[in-house]
This record gives C-alpha cells, sequence and structure tokens, in this order.
C-alpha cells in the first residue's frame, strides 16, 4: 500500500532517498467459510515483505484457526531462526490484527469489546508533523494549519531549538508539543541539546538517541532531564520494550500495531504501563487496518490517550468513508472487528 502524500513541502528524506509515499502492507487472510480478516504490517522494502509472507506466513498460517490464542506465539517458535525482530515481526504483526479482525468478526462484535470495556469510541488525534528540516516558516505554518484544522497537540519531527520555538511562538498556551528527533544524537549531543529545550515545556522528547535501543543510554538521558522520554517503536522485540516500561528507562511507551506485534504488543505493553505508571501512546504514522486496531486499543484504555495522525494529505485516505478524521478526531464505528474494510475503492487504487 504506496500511498502517495503532500505535507506542504518538498518530500523528506528517508534513509538519504526522497520520500514521495508512505508505505506499508495490507495483509488479507481468509477463513475456509470465506470470512475475511484485515491486518497491516510495516513494509518499508514491500517487495521483500509480500516474498516473506508468500514463504514463510502462508505455509504456517494455512489450517489455522482464527480463534486459536497461541496462533501468533506458535508461529515465532517455528520461525525464530529467522531471527525475533525486522521483517519477520512486521510480517506477524500484520497478521495478528487479520487475527484479531476475524475473532471479533466471529464473535460478530467491535474489536474493542474483545479487549475490555470500551471508555470511549471516539479517540482525540495529535497532529504529526513530517519533517521540514529546521525550516522555521514551514514549522510555523504547518503548526498553524494544523491548530486551524482542530489538532490541539502538535508532534515535530526535528532536531533543533529554533524549530520548537518556531513551533511554539505559533501555538497557545495550553496547547501540547512533542518532538521526535528520529534517533538524532549521541549520548553528548543529547546532554547539550536537552537543557536548551527546557524551556518549550515538551510532553515528551521521542527517541532522543541512536542506536533506539540502547536502553542504558536511554536511561541515562532520562536521569539527566525533566522532559519525559518516549521510545518503543524501535525496541527490537515486545519484551525489549516491556523491560524498558518496567526498568523506568522511558517515560511513554510507544509499541507500533505494524511493527512490535500487532493488537496484542499493543495490549501487553498497555498493562505493564498501567502497572509502571508508565505513559502508553503507541506510534501509528499509517493509515490502513493497523491504524483502525490502534484505535481499538486506544479505545479500551483507562485514561484517554490521543492518536498518532501524520499531518499530511494522502492522494487515496483508508477508511475516509468509515473512520473518516473529523475535528481532528476518529469515531469508532460498531460494525464487527475494526469496524471497516479496506473499500474497492481503495484496492482499486492500489492496484488490486
Ligand atoms: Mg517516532
Amino acid at each position: 500500500m504506496c500511498l502517495p502524500f503532500n505535507h506542504g513541502a518538498p518530500p523528506p528524506l528517508f534513509a538519504g532517498t526522497p520520500r514521495t509515499t508512505i508505505d506499508s502492507a495490507l495483509i488479507r487472510v481468509e477463513l475456509e467459510n470465506g470470512l475475511v480478516g484485515w491486518g497491516e504490517s510495516y513494509a518499508p522494502d514491500p517487495a521483500a515483505l509480500v516474498s516473506f509472507f508468500k514463504s514463510r506466513i502462508a505455509p504456517l498460517a494455512t489450517g489455522v484457526g482464527a480463534t486459536e490464542a497461541d496462533a501468533v506465539a506458535r508461529m515465532e517458535r517455528v520461525l525464530h531462526n529467522m531471527g525475533r525482530s525486522g521483517i519477520l515481526l512486521h510480517a506477524l504483526s500484520g497478521f495478528d490484527i487479520a487475527l484479531h479482525d476475524l475473532r471479533a468478526k466471529i464473535e460478530g462484535v467491535p474489536l474493542h469489546q474483545l479487549l475490555g470495556s470500551a471508555h470511549r469510541t471516539r479517540i482525540p488525534g495529535y497532529a504529526s508533523l513530517l519533517q521540514y528540516y529546521g525550516d522555521t516558516e514551514l514549522i510555523a505554518s504547518n503548526v498553524e494549519r494544523a491548530l486551524a484544522q482542530g489538532f490541539t497537540a502538535i508532534k515535530l519531527h526535528e532536531k533543533t531549538v529554533d524549530a520548537c520555538r518556531a513551533a511554539r511562538s505559533a501555538m497557545t498556551v495550553g496547547q501540547e508539543l512533542m518532538l521526535d528527533t528520529n534517533c538524532a544524537w549521541s549520548e553528548g549531543q543529547a546532554a547539550v541539546m536537552l537543557p536548551q529545550l527546557a524551556e518549550f515545556n515538551l510532553l515528551w522528547v521521542e527517541e532522543p538517541i541512536w542506536p533506539p535501543e540502547d536502553a542504558r543510554t536511554l536511561g541515562r538521558i532520562r536521569a539527566m532531564t525533566r522532559i519525559p522520554i518516549a521510545a518503543g517503536e524501535n525496541a527490537s522485540s515486545v519484551m525489549e520494550l516491556e523491560a524498558c516500561v518496567n526498568q523506568g528507562i522511558i517515560d511513554v511507551a510507544q509499541p507500533s500495531a505494524i511493527k512490535s506485534g500487532g493488537v496484542s504488543a499493543l495490549m501487553r505493553i498497555a498493562k505493564a504501563c498501567e502497572q509502571a505508571s508508565a505513559k502508553f501512546s503507541p506510534q501509528s504514522a499509517f493509515f490502513g487496518p493497523g491504524l483502525l486496531a490502534t484505535l481499538h486499543v486506544l479505545a479500551v484504555q483507562p485514561r484517554e490517550v490521543a492518536v498518532e495522525r501524520l499531518f499530511c494529505t494522502l492522494a487515496k485516505t483508508p477508511f475516509s468513508e468509515t473512520v473518516p478524521l473529523v475535528d481532528a478526531s476518529f469515531t469508532l464505528t460498531d460494525q464487527p472487528g475494526l469496524g471497516a474494510d479496506p473499500s474497492p475503492d481503495l484496492l482499486s487504487f492500489l492496484g488490486h
């Protein structure tokens, strides 16, 4: 699912290459009786993900019952020689989401009813701005655009003090600002930067260091600042992220439905956060069934958590008619499963 996007600036670079589409894989799982469940996997290399699914996941999935609670765990065990993270985990994430969609469809209930009791079905979003590479004019103008659309919380993907200042100067008191550096700094650089960011009253600093799973350094960073530290989307495994929560290494845990292990991983980290008094705020820089799955998980959280919504316009927005963004919020449907299947219109746009 490669969705062309416009974020009000030239294409940002991703690993050095201009990025013009938001990429993920739609996962379709069909039962013998014809019932179809949908999932989504992270797919920076879509061809590799498809190949892995065909060669490794599909043979193991054939004949498995959708309601077998340990279906994904068994696959993990069989496939552990392939590694415990990366493309394997991305594939299993999508499969886990599709199984949850199927389980709720079999029961005839919205997914959140299988996960707990819904505290809400309307989930506010926060605007997650893409990169403007420190261009303060573009940052300010796009923050203003997001606020005009009803968002009251903004996340920047930037690295500089001036970027935060430009955003804050376009905002009013009480509106929330987060900073995601995308693993920009060494420990030494973080030690220089964090004190300079104190004045912006950031809700969190996300992934301040490289490599992202360096928990010991993250722990030292956390001890040197009062700004809450967020991480999780690039944890090598759900267990590693769970340990970071349990050991108080991060303040905000950000598992990704399409990268970290699907609905199961989100629910597991949410529980760990509750027990450790950490904040649960899943990453959701995607637009397909993974986003719907994230919304269902957020529906059953005791505390309201805003869902990450990439601030861009897509050539085709999945679920724009069934679960649209209205006044910066999503409202889940009462339909069984995730609440909406990819529309024929979307599938034909994607060439299916
Ligand atoms: Mg991030």
